[in-house]
C-alpha cells in the first residue's frame, strides 16, 4: 500500500505530518477518504473500500497490532525491510541453529529449563522489589554494589553468572515478575510502552485438493467497515500447497480465536469459505491446526510493534547492556527482536542483535579491542543453508 509509504517518511523529520493524526490508521483512512472520494461510481467505491478494509488488516498482520490505529506514525519509518526479500528455509531455524550448535562444547546448552527468577546485584538478599533499582544500576559510573554475581533460578537449580545476556521476549519482560529487584525504571516504562501484539496463523490441512490450480489466495472482502465476530478479521486464505490452507489474523479477535477448540475454528473456515466461493461443496479440513501465541507462557504475544506514544528510544532503552562498578564487562545485556532499533519484529532482528551481544561480551573481556556494535551483515548466516 503506498499510503504506508508516505507514512514512513515522517520519521526522518523532513516534515510534519497533518495536525491531531497521531497514527498510521488514521493517517491512512485520510488518505483512503481522499482517494475514494474522487471515485465517482458507487459500487466501485463501496468495493475499493472493501479491498482496502482487507489490506489493513493484512497490515495488522505484519505489524502485529489490533488495529493501524495503535501503531505511532512517526515512528513507522524506523523498521527497515532487509533487502533481499523473504526466504524460507525447507528444514526450519535448524539449518541455522545447527551449524552453531554444533561448534560448541557438549552440555553447554540446557534446554527445556523454565528461567523462573533472575536475581541481580542489590535484590540478591532480600528478594523484594526495590524501588530505587534506578540508583543500583548504572550504566557507566554510579554507586557502588556489594554483590556482582547474577542468580538465575531455573527449575530446581540456581546458576551463577558473572554476565547474562537475557533473550526473554517483550511479553515476558511486561508479565514483570522475572527480575529481581524489579528492572531499572527507565527500562520498565520501555517495556510497558511498546506494543507486543497478537498475529496467530491458521493451517487447514485436506484429504484433497479443491480449489483450481491458478488460485493463489483467497482474499476476504467482508460486506461491513465493522467486524463482526473474531473470525472477519481474517482476511485470506493462502494456499501453501494444493492440500494446505493458510489464515491469518490479529489482536482481539486472534486472542478470541486463541480460546477456541480446534474443530470450531476449522468449522468456522469452512463456512466462511463456502460463502465466499459459493460452494457449499467445499470440504471441511481433516485437521485445523492454529497458533496461540498470546496463550503461549513463554511469548504471552507475537511481536515487537511502536504504538502511538512510544518510540524507537523504547528499544534502544530495552537493549541498553546494565553495568554496575564501573565494570566494562554488562552485567545484563539484552538481545531479542523487541531490542534491534530498525529490524524488531523479525528473526534477523533478533538473530542481529544476539550476534551483536555476544561479540559485545567478547570484545569486553579483551578490553583492548574497539568495540563494534552495528553489525548488521547477514553473509555469515545465510551462507551455506540450503534456500528454496
Ligand atoms: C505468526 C508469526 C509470524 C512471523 N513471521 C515472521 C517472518 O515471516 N519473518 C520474520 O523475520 N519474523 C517473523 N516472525 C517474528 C519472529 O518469529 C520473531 O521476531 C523471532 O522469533 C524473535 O526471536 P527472539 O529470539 O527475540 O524471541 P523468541 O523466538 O520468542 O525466543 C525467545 C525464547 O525464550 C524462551 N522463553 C520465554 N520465557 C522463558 C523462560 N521464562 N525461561 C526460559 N526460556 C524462556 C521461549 O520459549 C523462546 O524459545 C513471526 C512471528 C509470528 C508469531
Amino acid at each position: 500500500m503506498c499510503f504506508l509509504r508516505r507514512c514512513e517518511d515522517y520519521f526522518t523529520g523532513a516534515f510534519d505530518p497533518p495536525p491531531g493524526i497521531h497514527s498510521v490508521g488514521e493517517h491512512v483512512q485520510l488518505e483512503i477518504a481522499i482517494y475514494l472520494d474522487k471515485v465517482q461510481n458507487s459500487n466501485a467505491r463501496k468495493l475499493q473500500r472493501l479491498i482496502f478494509n482487507c489490506l489493513l488488516k493484512r497490515e495488522t498482520c505484519i505489524t502485529g497490532c489490533n488495529n493501524m490505529n495503535d501503531i505511532d506514525l512517526i515512528e513507522l519509518g524506523s523498521y527497515k525491510e532487509l533487502q533481499g526479500g523473504n526466504i524460507a528455509l525447507p528444514s526450519g531455524y535448524s539449518s541455522i541453529l545447527d551449524p552453531i550448535y554444533n561448534k560448541l562444547p557438549p552440555d553447554c546448552i540446557k534446554l527445556n529449563s523454565q528461567v523462573t527468577k533472575i536475581k541481580w546485584p542489590s535484590g540478591i538478599d532480600n528478594g523484594t522489589d526495590s524501588e530505587d533499582s534506578d540508583k543500583t544500576v548504572i550504566e557507566v559510573g554510579g554507586e557502588n554494589v556489594t554483590n556482582e554475581t547474577v542468580y538465575v533460578h531455573c527449575d530446581d537449580k540456581i546458576y551463577e553468572a558473572d554476565s547474562i545476556i537475557c533473550t526473554l521476549p517483550l511479553g515476558i519482560l511486561k508479565s514483570n515478575d522475572i527480575f529481581c529487584p524489579k528492572l531499572p525504571k527507565y527500562k520498565e516504562k520501555s517495556i510497558g510502552r511498546l506494543l507486543y501484539g497478537v498475529v496467530d496463523k491458521i493451517f487447514l490441512y485436506y484429504d484433497r485438493p479443491f480449489l483450481s490450480q491458478d488460485t493463489d489466495e483467497i482474499l476476504l472482502l467482508w460486506d461491513s467497515d465493522e467486524i463482526g465476530d473474531w473470525s472477519e478479521k481474517i482476511y485470506s486464505f493462502s494456499k501453501v500447497n494444493d492440500t494446505l490452507l493458510l489464515g491469518w489474523l490479529s489482536g482481539n479477535e486472534a486472542e478470541i480465536m486463541e480460546k477456541l477448540d480446534d474443530k470450531i475454528i476449522g468449522d468456522k473456515c469452512t463456512e466462511i469459505l463456502r460463502r465466499f466461493l459459493n460452494d457449499p461443496c467445499i470440504p471441511y479440513p481433516s485437521k485445523c491446526m492454529c497458533t496461540r501465541w498470546k496463550a503461549n507462557e513463554f511469548s504471552l504475544g507475537s511481536y515487537t510493534a511502536i504504538g502511538v506514544g512510544s518510540s524507537q528510544l523504547d528499544i534502544e532503552h530495552i537493549a541498553r547492556p546494565m553495568h554496575v562498578n564501573n565494570n566494562t564487562i554488562p552485567i545484563i545485556t539484552f538481545a531479542g527482536e523487541h531490542t534491534h532499533p530498525n529490524f524488531y519484529s523479525t528473526v534477523h532482528g533478533a538473530y542481529l542483535s544476539g550476534r551483536a551481544a555476544a561479540e559485545m561480551l567478547i570484545v569486553c573481556k579483551r578490553e583492548d579491542e574497539p568495540l563494534n556494535t552495528t553489525v548488521t551483515d547477514l553473509s555469515s548466516w545465510i551462507q551455506g543453508l540450503p534456500l528454496t
